[in-house]
């Protein structure tokens, strides 16, 4: 996006990635369905960014749902907002999306240079590249770092540029892990049984380390080493808050969203006859097998005979989590360049010249198309930033 902004201002770009192709993590950002962005209103969009909002806010005011959905458009991908406000081009794909991007980058004058793996700086302020050839050195007038996080190596995104740019004054965040699953200990009947089956229809709540609680309805799923999906990811943050201070995290699951613990509590009271607690669960509230399941695994056999605490843990059923999953695994990364190391237009207050953009800064939002948002917000602004930075510099030398 920056490439665009600065190809668009007459200036001539070079692109450097370190993999064979670009855009790896775009692609396989739309395997599922590419949720580029969210249809909801701004001060909610902007929210989703939690402690960063407050300066990704003029970012995504200048690009946010409504530009990049007109963006998506003058690239011929026509988009759509889903039933929960979720936008996504109407292929789902990325692919088609990145490949008229990429041609009208091309176009406009943009060169790609790949397998060229950034190492940093030279003493005379050129950029090293590691190539197949050996080294290469590159001297720009000024230079755009989108290395993004530190998840799913194998796509680009390493971490790698972390000890450069501290080396540098740079003041970063550690990366770690967010929009991702969450480990707890489960039996092996569990794991065996269970694993992979949608816990469906389920609230999530987490009290976050000063005892502020979130409730959040999404996708659950139940897998070998944890949970996963959407209305845990949703929660990462506060989550991950609550595993580095005590170790552990406690979540309660709604499993009767649609029930009040009133119904639940009658429901359980009629009759169950010679019929398993599985099966009174099932034919009395609809309850799946995998729930039941989860029942039995975390509570003690006085709590499933004692039909009003039952319903209650029906309603608030307890889990340990006691580690997120690694970082390589995980939908995003938190942490990287801090604020406070960047001007508005999201120089390097250390390195005039150099400029950040996408998921190396440091903020963190759940799935919903905020990340991809973000990126291509941040990406507009740093590449408006080095126009006018190198407007002032002709200027000056001139
Ligand atoms: C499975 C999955 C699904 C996702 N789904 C969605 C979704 O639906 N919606 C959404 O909003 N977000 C989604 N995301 C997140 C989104 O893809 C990322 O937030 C986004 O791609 C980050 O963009 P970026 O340009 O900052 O970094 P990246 O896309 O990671 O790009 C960084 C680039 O820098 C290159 N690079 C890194 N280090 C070097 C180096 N030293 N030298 C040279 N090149 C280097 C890499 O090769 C890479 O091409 C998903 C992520 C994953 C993993």
């Amino acid at each position: 996006m920056a490439a665009e902004v600065l190809a668009a201002g007459g200036v001539q770009v070079d692109v450097f990635d370190a993999m064979p192709s670009a855009g790896r993590k775009f692609l396989m950002a739309g395997k599922g369905g590419l949720n580029i962005t969210h249809a909801e209103p701004f001060d909610t969009f902007v929210a989703r960014y939690g402690e960063a909002q407050a300066w990704l806010t003029p970012l995504l005011a200048e690009f946010g749902a409504p530009q990049i959905r007109e963006w998506m458009h003058d690239l011929g991908i026509e988009s759509f907002v889903g039933s929960s406000g979720r936008i996504f081009p109407k292929e789902m794909k990325a692919a088609p999306l990145l490949r008229a991007w990429l041609h009208r980058l091309r176009t406009a004058g943009v060169r790609f240079h790949m397998r060229h793996r950034w190492l940093g700086w030279g003493a005379a302020g050129e950029s090293l590249f590691a190539t197949a050839d050996g080294e290469r050195t590159v001297q720009a007038d000024a230079v755009i770092l989108a290395l993004g996080g530190g998840s799913w190596a194998r796509l680009g995104s390493d971490g790698a540029w972390v000890p450069v740019l501290q080396q540098r004054g740079v003041a970063v965040a550690s990366l770690e892990a967010s929009n991702c699953g969450f480990e707890c200990v489960w039996s092996d009947f569990l794991k065996t049984r269970y694993a992979g089956q949608p816990l469906k229809p389920v609230i999530v709540s987490h009290a976050d380390v000063h005892g502020v609680l979130t409730r959040v309805q999404g996708e659950l799923m139940l897998t070998e080493y944890g949970l996963e999906g959407g209305a845990i990811y949703a929660l990462s943050s506060t989550l991950r808050q609550s595993i580095n201070a005590q170790g552990e995290a406690w979540i309660q699951l709604d499993l009767l969203p649609h029930h009040s613990i009133n119904a639940v509590r009658d429901a359980l009271q009629q009759g169950r006859g010679t019929r398993s607690l599985t099966e009174h669960l099932r034919r009395r509230l609809k309850l799946h097998s995998v729930q039941s399941a989860l029942l039995h695994e975390v509570l003690p056999a006085e709590v499933l005979n004692d039909n009003p605490r039952l319903a209650a843990a029906l309603k608030a059923l307890p889990i340990r989590l006691c580690a997120m999953r690694p970082i390589d695994e995980a939908i995003s990364t938190a942490g990287g360049v801090m604020r406070q190391a960047l001007d508005a237009r999201l120089m390097l207050n250390a390195l005039p010249g150099v400029f950040c953009a996408g998921e190396m800064l440091d903020w963190d939002a759940p799935t919903g198309g905020y990340l991809l948002s973000a990126c291509l917000a941040s990406g507009r602004v740093a590449g408006q930033g080095a126009l006018e930075w190198l407007a002032a510099r002709s200027a000056t030398a001139s």
